[in-house]
């Protein structure tokens, strides 16, 4: 409930048109994240595995009876998605409501100013490179069009 009202502040970058959430989350969440992101017209992302460090109990989680310092690392997933500002708060909570389980080690969300983006194949910057035809924005503009 209280991820449905989350307010993400892009008020530090007013005239930035695309942000990339970047978000780290519980390796087996990730198919379930991606998948609500897709079935929300998230069509380009990016995922890598990663490894990193949080609050300790962070580890307790995965490596429960095993011994580790505070500088173990932890495997996690990143996940990165390039949007147009308008979209950045939707697709926030979206990742933050399905990588949920409400113990700690749920992972974090850090949002980025984009300059510019480019599509390689067809040389198209700004707007109309970050636009993916048939996605979020095509999806929620005018259903009764099609
Ligand atoms: P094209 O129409 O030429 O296929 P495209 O915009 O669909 O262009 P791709 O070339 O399919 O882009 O994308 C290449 C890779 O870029 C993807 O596999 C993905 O990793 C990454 N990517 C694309 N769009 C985004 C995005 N909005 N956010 C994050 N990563 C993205």
């Amino acid at each position: 409930a209280e991820l449905e009202s989350m307010k993400v502040d892009l008020s530090a970058f007013p005239s930035c048109q695309f942000f990339s959430v970047d978000a780290i989350v519980r390796p087996w969440r990730l198919p379930f994240v991606v998948s609500k992101l897709a079935s929300c017209g998230i069509r380009g992302m990016t995922t890598q595995d990663v490894r990193g460090v949080g609050m300790q109990g962070g580890l307790r989680e995965r490596y429960a009876g095993t011994e580790f310092s505070d500088t173990d690392l932890v495997s996690k997933a990143k996940i990165n998605v390039v949007v147009a500002r308008t979209q950045v708060e939707l697709v926030s909570r979206i990742i933050a409501a399905s990588a949920y389980t409400g113990e700690i080690g749920d992972g974090k969300i850090f949002i980025h100013p984009v300059a510019d983006v480019i599509r390689i194949r067809t040389a198209e910057t700004g707007a109309v490179a970050e636009h993916m035809e048939g996605g979020m924005e095509d999806m929620r503009a005018s259903p009764e069009d099609k």
